[in-house]
């Protein structure tokens, strides 16, 4: 039976809560997960060929496909990018929101609500209209233009608010307590990082079941990041790799709550950043990303928005067109001291926010 439940409060919780009703933390969710037997047949591609390994649900599908490994020499490292802008709305996002939408669907859920910078809002937009279900979106008044055209055309509400960042997740929340829509927030909902696993599982298929030595990414929210060490682990529990990578998570210098050397995110006010997927000053599972980072004997650094563009314009001299939160990853890899094979997942594609 599967359900979703409060690690700290050991509690149940209904299965549309986004937090926990008694200590207000963050949710996991019991039930299936990877063992050691072949893969159960499923007839897909990408996120729901490993449905044997997801949350019991009924897939709401666009057709998510196992999005392309590229090799590449990164000035003498073996560098390989895992291009997620190839899912149906253009960025990683859509590994998290297929299995939530399923979820929150069969649950019966009408109306779902989210706060997003963008790439989280459009693919939530698009799933919950490929479910019949009505959708919000609180953004920024500064997300990019095509984000935002993007969410609106899936027909979506859009509501642009002005402000902070907070600004935005209170109103979204406070539309969510008025009207009964549900919370369907990627940055606290479990059944997203479900989803974002699968990033691991197939980049574990396609590298000839290995894992690679590292794996660099940005991390804001820390969804992908956490999704990405939770497929790892399960992988490694069931001894289908022999060790789990090192995870680096990249922070922008101009909002940087995870780079602290203790096990609290500190304070911090965001500045200005292109790097605007992960403005993120108040992560709710901060305490599990430092955590989880540190096990795996990773670290998460921060660098300045003219690493990023130096590192945007290698990669598009090399044919991908990644948004510019993604190119702060590889930027990162002269800070590293790394060896051996570096996983980094280009998390949604340029053609979102033009540079
Ligand atoms: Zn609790």
């Amino acid at each position: 039976m599967m359900s979703i439940w409060c690690p700290t409060c050991a509690l149940t919780q209904d299965p549309l809560a986004w937090c926990c009703e008694r200590c207000g933390g963050t949710l996991e969710v019991t039930g299936p997960t990877v063992t050691a037997e072949p893969l159960a047949a499923s007839g897909r591609d990408g996120v729901w060929k490993y449905r044997s390994w997801l949350p019991d649900v009924e897939p709401i599908t666009l057709g998510e496909p196992t999005t392309p490994l590229l090799r590449q020499d990164w000035h003498g490292l073996d560098v390989v990018f895992k291009l997620e802008g190839a899912l149906p709305t253009g960025s990683f996002k859509d590994r998290g929101v297929t299995v939530l939408v399923s979820w929150l669907a069969q649950h019966g859920a009408k109306a779902v609500t989210i706060d997003s910078s963008g790439n989280a809002g459009a693919a939530l937009a698009a799933y919950s209209a490929r479910a019949g279900l009505t959708c919000h979106v609180f953004a920024p008044a500064t997300a990019s233009p095509g984000k935002l055209r993007q969410i609106t055309a899936y027909g979506a509400e859009l509501h642009s608010i002005p402000g902070t960042r907070q600004d935005v997740t209170d109103a979204a929340m406070t539309h969510a307590e008025t009207t009964g829509d549900i919370y369907a927030s990627h940055a606290w909902s479990p059944l997203f990082l479900a989803g974002t696993q699968t990033f691991a599982f197939e980049a574990w298929e396609q590298l000839g079941h290995t894992a690679p030595d590292a794996v660099v990414l940005p991390v804001g929210a820390g969804t992908l990041l956490l999704g990405i060490i939770h497929g790892y682990t399960a992988l490694h529990t069931v001894g289908l790799i022999p060790h789990i990578p090192r995870i680096y998570g990249i922070q922008s210098t101009a909002c940087a709550p995870l780079v602290t050397p203790g096990p609290d995110p500190l304070p911090v006010t965001p500045g200005q950043t292109a790097a605007e997927g992960i403005k993120i000053a108040t992560p709710p599972r901060a305490r599990a990303i430092i955590s989880a980072v540190q096990a795996t004997g990773g670290r998460i650094i921060a660098l300045p928005d003219d690493a990023l563009w130096h590192s945007h314009t290698t990669l598009t001299k090399s044919g991908i067109y990644p948004e510019p939160t993604s190119a702060i990853a590889p930027a990162a890899l002269p800070h590293l001291n790394l060896t051996g094979t570096v996983l980094i997942p280009i998390t949604a594609t340029g053609l979102k926010s033009p540079a």
